[in-house]
This record gives structure tokens, C-alpha cells and sequence, in this order.
């Protein structure tokens, strides 16, 4: 297990749309235990990993530091779906470790279930709510190369324009090693 570089807004490999997993080989299982170790030494809660560079549809989660939800077990999910999302949304605000030092409020779906495959190729499905089910949202999102700045209004885009292209050229102080250039692609 090791700690690898995170990408980050700007890097292309983030707008692409990763691919179906379709064999769990040595590679696979390498890097979700990567995307744990790097993902705790950054203090994320999720991350997807195209994030750490390999465009495939992997995300794992462990809401397990946040206080109310110590007794949630870490996941990682491959090929996830979601299958349904309540009609009933929420505001929750949301950052991520591609976009350093940017929290805003996003509304989504309050709930959703969603189908995966486990490490062991199991099917399983999940019904998530709240910040769980709020994270994983996120991540499916990561893998259809949708950001959770898309969904600010304009006056936003135009608040965080400076910061983003500040991430972008890398003029951020950021406290874990990111991608080093914006073409960063392990497996194209
Ligand atoms: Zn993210």
C-alpha cells in the first residue's frame, strides 16, 4: 500500500469517462488499497479512482471518521449503479480533495440505492442515506467525469475562477501530493 499523487481539477483524466471494471486482477486490487491509504492520509471520506489516476469505475468510501457515523465500514465499490434516488433532496455541503479549499453547498437526493460489485466480483446493493448516501453521489459522479463545482450557478463559477486556476497551475499549498502536471494519466 502506498500513498499516491491525487489528480487534481484541470487534469484530464478527471472529465473522462472511466471504464467498466471487467477482471479483478493484481492492479485493481493494488490501487483500491492505494485509494484507502491516500484518501485517509488526506482526510477524505471518499475518493474515485480516476482520482489517483487509472480511469476505471472504483470508488471507495469510509465515513468512519465523521462523528455519528464511527460504526459505517469502509467500502469499495466497482462498476457501481445507481438504481433509484428519493424524490425527497437536501443541501449538504461538500468539498473534494481535486478542488483543495473549496466547500459549497450542493442539493441532491437525500437517499439512494445503488448496486456494485464487491473485491471479490459479489454483487451486492446498497440503500444509503444522508452523508453516506451524499459521498457516494459524489464519487459516482467522479466517474462520468462530473465535478460537484458543475452544479454551482454562475456567480459561484465566477467566486472560485481565481482559486481554480490557482489549483490548476499548481499555486496552492496543499497538504498531499497532488498530480504533477495536467496531463497526469497512468492507464489511458
Ligand atoms: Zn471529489
Amino acid at each position: 500500500m502506498s500513498i499516491v499523487p491525487i489528480t487534481v481539477c484541470g487534469d484530464k483524466i478527471l472529465r473522462k469517462k472511466a471504464s467498466k471494471v471487467t477482471e479483478i486482477d493484481g492492479q485493481i486490487v493494488g490501487t483500491i488499497a492505494n485509494m484507502f491509504e491516500t484518501m485517509r492520509n488526506a482526510n477524505g471520506i471518499g475518493l474515485a479512482a480516476n482520482q489517483v489516476g487509472l480511469s476505471k469505475q472504483i470508488f471507495v468510501v469510509d465515513i468512519s471518521p465523521v462523528e455519528g457515523y464511527e460504526d459505517y465500514k469502509p467500502l469499495a465499490l466497482i462498476n457501481p449503479k445507481i438504481i433509484s434516488r428519493s424524490d425527497e433532496t437536501i443541501p449538504i455541503e461538500e468539498g473534494c480533495l481535486s478542488i483543495p479549499d473549496l466547500r459549497e453547498e450542493v442539493i441532491r437526493p437525500k437517499g439512494i440505492n445503488i448496486s456494485f460489485y464487491d473485491v471479490n466480483m459479489k454483487e451486492q446493493t446498497i440503500e444509503a442515506d444522508a452523508l453516506l448516501a451524499r459521498v457516494m453521489q459524489h464519487e459516482y459522479d467522479h466517474l462520468r467525469g462530473v465535478l460537484f463545482i458543475d452544479y454551482l450557478d454562475d456567480d459561484m463559477k465566477k467566486k472560485y475562477k481565481k482559486h481554480l486556476a490557482k489549483i490548476k497551475k499548481r499555486k496552492l499549498d496543499i497538504d498531499y501530493p497532488i498530480s504533477a502536471s495536467t496531463d497526469y494519466m497512468l492507464i489511458k
